[in-house]
Parts: structure tokens; C-alpha cells; sequence
């Protein structure tokens, strides 16, 4: 079954094309190959940094009809790779919160009302594998399952089908059951490196070149989800009002609060959300300030447009240069306030005053 000769460059295209996370590619390696591959994995980490790409990769190695599991290689090519590719190959069985919905609906894991422990992940998952070796179920947004999922799912993982891997993908280990996670091997994800982050940027043409790719990487905490997000339409217009409103002669702080107030409410979502969107406007601030600066992040056409005029009108002012610095150092303090808890309309409205000051010739101690 796994006598294909395969070249160098097949071994490596499975895991090639996966940014980051070689630890954990390691870490199955060696299980399988002892022999020890638990039943149950959960994969923890933030959104969007390939959790469940990982999961995908390694139910195709496992799969894989050109190489053993031992190998945690996949060719990409034979009808298994390319059918776990396109999620339907009748071993993998995959499940994941609709889009609008806040919950996992339970029918997912033991069926509808009417076929209860007849269909369903848990009920597919301990049938005979169809063409494989064993049967591999990936929950996404397990974090999701209500406490009838959760106990639903508790008692496969407490009996689980001979052969069966299970990977449940969560961005925060106290965000699932400990009756869960206890019986679920960790395996926890880093958010990805930059240089990772603005090739997949490029690759999945989320920004149309390098420089463009390498700020978003900076603004997107590791993750390609978030990097999508930001270049959206609505985040790449707030990033532009923010630019104009510090690219105006005198800055008004009260202006200049009221706006980055009312974007948030905008913005709305929950506290967590809001800080972070919080976050975002203070990092687009601290980019503005690095590109009057002259450090050049990148920064798309319309923010040139804007920060260009403001830099020629200061052509060799060594005093703005120095507001600048203090600009971006305040900036930078109010990044660190509220990464530290600090109330939101404290902490912008603080920034926006001193701002004000700075501008008007004040020297802060930030
Ligand atoms: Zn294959």
C-alpha cells in the first residue's frame, strides 16, 4: 500500500506550505512513531493561526495512500489528500460553528431530535473506516458546544472508537469543560512570526505587496484571520480617519477623543473585541507618528497621500521631529495601558489630551 517511491521535494510539500508551528509537527511525529498518538488532541491557540489547517494536515498524513503514518507525510496528490483537502473524504468528519450562530448546534455531534445517537459526529465516529485506517473527527470552535454537546461529546472521549483521533480546536484552554480538556492531550499554537505571517499575507492576496503585507503582519498579532479583518472595508476607512484626524494642522483632542469614542461604539462588539479594536486604533496611531517619523512600515496609498503634505510643510523642522518622537512615544505608553487593563475611554482620552499638548509645544513626561 505505501510502495510509491517518493522524491525529496514530495516528502516536505505536506508541512512546507504550513507556516510555523514545526514543534508541534515534531511532537505527532514522534507519537506516531512511538506508536503513542492519543485519541484526543486539544488544539489551543488564537483564531486564524492555523489550528485548523495543522489538524487537516495531519489527517492527511494519516491517510496518505504513499506514505505510512509513521512518516507524517502526505503527497498531496492521491484521491485521500486531495479528498481531505476538500473535507469530504468518508473517514473525516468535520464540524464547526455556522456563521451567525453563537453555539455549536448539538445535532452535529449526536444528531437531529428524531435520530438522537443515530447520526452525528459522535455515532460516525465510531463506524468502520470506510477507505482509511482508522476515522478522524475535527471539532472547530469546540469552545462553542453547549453544556448538552459537551457532555455529548465527554462520553466518546471517555470511550473512544478504537483507532479514532479526535481534534477539538479552542483559542483558550479554560474555554472548554475540565472534564473535557482532561481527557484531551494539549497541544498548544503559538501566534505566527511576522516574516510567516506576511508570506501568507501575500500568499492569500490579502495586501497587494510586500510593504503593505509587512505592516498588516505588524498589526495583526500573528494572526491571518485578524490580517484579513484589518484589510477589510470598514477597518481600512477607520485606519484612514484616524490618519486624517492627526494629520490636520492643530490637532483638537477633544475632537480627536469624540472620533476614536464614537469609531468604537461603531465598531461595538464584546469587551474583549472592543479592547482589541481599541488596540488597533492606538497601533495605527503609533504607525502614523513612525511614518512622519520616516520609518517606513509601508502604509497604503491613501495614508501617503495624507502623511507626505505634513512632512513636507515640517522639511527639515528639527522641533517636529522632536513633537513626533513624543507623539509616538505617548502612543506607545498608551499601547502598554491598555494591553494592562486600562479603562478605554480613560485611557484614549488621556492620549488625545496629551497629544493636544505635545502639539501645542508642551514637553510631557510620557
Ligand atoms: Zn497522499
Amino acid at each position: 500500500m505505501f510502495g510509491v517511491c517518493v522524491c525529496p521535494v514530495e516528502v516536505s510539500v505536506v508541512w512546507e506550505s504550513l507556516r510555523g508551528h514545526h514543534r508541534q509537527v515534531e511532537m505527532f511525529r514522534r507519537a506516531i512513531r512511538r506508536g503513542r498518538l492519543a485519541h484526543a488532541f486539544l488544539l489551543v491557540g488564537p483564531p486564524g493561526i492555523g489550528k485548523r489547517t495543522f489538524a487537516l494536515r495531519v489527517t492527511q498524513c494519516l491517510f496518505c495512500t504513499r506514505h505510512p503514518p509513521e512518516d507524517l507525510q502526505a503527497c498531496g496528490e492521491c484521491p485521500a489528500c486531495k479528498q481531505v483537502l476538500a473535507h469530504s473524504h468518508p473517514d473525516l468528519m468535520l464540524v464547526n460553528k455556522p456563521e451567525g450562530r453563537a453555539e455549536l448546534p448539538i445535532d452535529l455531534l449526536i444528531g437531529a431530535p428524531d435520530r438522537r445517537g443515530r447520526e452525528g459526529l459522535c455515532h460516525d465516529l465510531a463506524l468502520r473506516p470506510m477507505s482509511a485506517m482508522r476515522r478522524v473527527a475535527i471539532i472547530d470552535d469546540a469552545e462553542t458546544m453547549n453544556d448538552a454537546g459537551a457532555n455529548a461529546l465527554l462520553k466518546t472521549l471517555e470511550e473512544p472508537p478504537s483507532g479514532s483521533v479526535m481534534f477539538l480546536i479552542v483559542p483558550e484552554t479554560e474555554s472548554i469543560l475540565t472534564t473535557i480538556r482532561s481527557r484531551c492531550h494539549q497541544v498548544l499554537f503559538s501566534p505566527l512570526p511576522s516574516n510567516d505571517l506576511t508570506d501568507l499575507i501575500l500568499q492569500e492576496g490579502i495586501a497587494p505587496d510586500r510593504d503593505a503585507a509587512q505592516l498588516l503582519a505588524s498589526l495583526s498579532d500573528g494572526s491571518l484571520a485578524t490580517a484579513s479583518q484589518l484589510q477589510s472595508g470598514d477597518w481600512r476607512s477607520v485606519r484612514e480617519r484616524v490618519c486624517r484626524e492627526l494629520a490636520a494642522k492643530d490637532l483638537d483632542s477633544q475632537a480627536t477623543a469624540a472620533l476614536l469614542l464614537a469609531t468604537m461604539e461603531e465598531l461595538g462588539g464584546d469587551p474583549a473585541s472592543q479592547r482589541r479594536s481599541a488596540l488597533w486604533l492606538v497601533r495605527f496611531m503609533v504607525d502614523f507618528y513612525r511614518q512622519l517619523l520616516g520609518v517606513d512600515t509601508g502604509g497604503s496609498t491613501a495614508e501617503t497621500a495624507l502623511i507626505t503634505p505634513v512632512r513636507q510643510n515640517a522639511a527639515g523642522d528639527l522641533i517636529c521631529d522632536d513633537r513626533w518622537g513624543l507623539m509616538l512615544e505617548r502612543c506607545l505608553t498608551a499601547e502598554m495601558n491598555l494591553s494592562a487593563s486600562m479603562p478605554i475611554p480613560l485611557c484614549l482620552e488621556a492620549l488625545c489630551h496629551d497629544l493636544g499638548r505635545i502639539g501645542r509645544g508642551a514637553l510631557l513626561t510620557v
